[in-house]
């Protein structure tokens, strides 16, 4: 079947015990079981497992490819129990713009967790090979990456790692698997926030990871979820599963939008730069174009004049709001040095934004009152 089939069918079977067509939302925490504890519906407590998240993870897992998915409280939760299931000793081979919340995970908690990590320019595919170890066990790509939109190739990054016996992991939250599909480019295993583009709304946090091989790797990683409780609510569960019926529709929207206002900025005298990968002069764009089906709803803007410029430009939008995230149906705009913190490496004069579902033409417009006066 077709991605868009699947998005609207999996995990939506009518409800045996009510013939619901929308699914229920069990809120239960704990399942009827026998007197030794035997579990008689398949089920036992909330946090090993429950019916929504269940049904949630079977989509995932179709959707994607995969032969199992993991449904966890947020994004990083996702990527820590993937990074928690490591042996101890592992080396770690990061994207250098990795998203800001792994790279202060690899610097603050790695090492507790007797890992090592290092980073590395994953467009040079070169470096890469420099950069591992006897012992790197995994590489960690990002692709779109935040904020700078770099396009790695997952091919090639998988032949490479699996040369070495070590598996590739991708953070593919900007591109969704309408627009990428890492598990068929050789991926081992791929991470979604679907606090971004999966719930779509921005009314729910959640992360999943959809593995290729259901394997003893599936077992470890929900033995971790239970005990480190890094379960999502019910709720959080359906949302995220209506969410995904209309997936396609809105990230296709959200890249057209996208493309349009990239497009219609491209060379605007107040921008050093627009970072987008369907524009030609990006660096990954004849990647992007073999790689993904469209570009993505995310472009950042390289303002002329700095810091402050770039502060100004946010300061005068009006459609846009300043806001963190993405993936939402209303346009955000965020200067992401400073919503960074620490860990940023983003530019200072970078600006963010998150393309909804307004119509671009309106979107563009704002943009260009607001870079008017620069
Ligand atoms: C937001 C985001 C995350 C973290 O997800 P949360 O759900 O906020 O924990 C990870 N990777 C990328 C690319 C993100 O945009």
């Amino acid at each position: 079947m077709k991605l868009e089939t699947i998005l609207v069918r999996s995990g939506s079977e009518v409800d045996p015990a009510t013939g619901a067509v929308a699914p229920p939302i069990h809120l239960s925490t704990t399942f009827e079981h026998t007197p030794d504890g035997q579990s008689l519906h398949g089920h036992v407590y909330i946090r090993e497992s429950n019916p929504t998240q269940a049904r949630l993870e079977a989509a995932l897992a179709a959707i994607d490819g995969g032969e199992a998915a993991l449904f966890f409280a947020s994004g990083l939760a996702a990527g820590a129990a993937y990074l928690q299931a490591l042996a101890a000793g592992s080396h770690v081979l990061f994207a250098d713009d990795t998203y800001h919340g792994f790279r202060e995970m690899a610097r603050d908690l790695l090492p507790r967790w007797g890992l090592t990590a290092t980073a590395v320019d994953m467009t040079d595919l070169e470096a890469v090979r420099a950069a591992l170890r006897p012992e790197t066990r995994l590489l960690w790509a990002e692709t779109p990456s935040n904020p700078l939109l770099k396009v790695v190739d997952l091919q090639a990054l998988a032949d490479i790692a699996h040369r070495r016996g070590a598996s590739l992991a991708v953070d593919s939250t900007f591109a969704t698997p309408v627009l990428q599909r890492p598990l068929d480019l050789g991926a081992d295993i791929v991470l979604h926030s679907a606090t971004k583009y999966m719930g779509g709304h921005s009314d729910v946090q959640g992360g999943a990871l959809v593995l290729r091989q259901r394997g003893a790797l599936h077992g470890e990683l929900t033995h971790l979820r239970t005990l480190t409780g890094a379960v999502a609510s019910p709720f959080n569960a359906w949302l995220v599963l209506r969410g995904l019926r209309s997936l396609a529709c809105r990230v296709e929207r959200h890249a057209a939008g996208a493309l349009a206002v990239a497009e219609a900025l491209d060379g605007h005298p107040a921008l050093e730069t627009v970072h987008y990968p369907g524009l030609p002069h990006h660096p990954g764009h004849d990647l992007a174009r073999r790689q993904m089906r469209a570009f993505g709803g995310v472009v950042s803007l390289a303002v002329r004049g700095g810091r402050a410029a770039a502060l100004a430009v946010a300061s005068r939008v009006r459609l846009f709001t300043n806001a963190t995230s993405l993936g939402g149906v209303e346009s955000l705009i965020e200067h992401r040095a400073s919503s960074e913190g620490t860990a940023s490496t983003a530019p200072e004069n970078l600006l963010r934004l998150s393309v909804g579902l307004e119509h671009p033409d309106d979107l563009v417009a704002d943009l260009r009152q607001a870079l008017a006066a620069e």
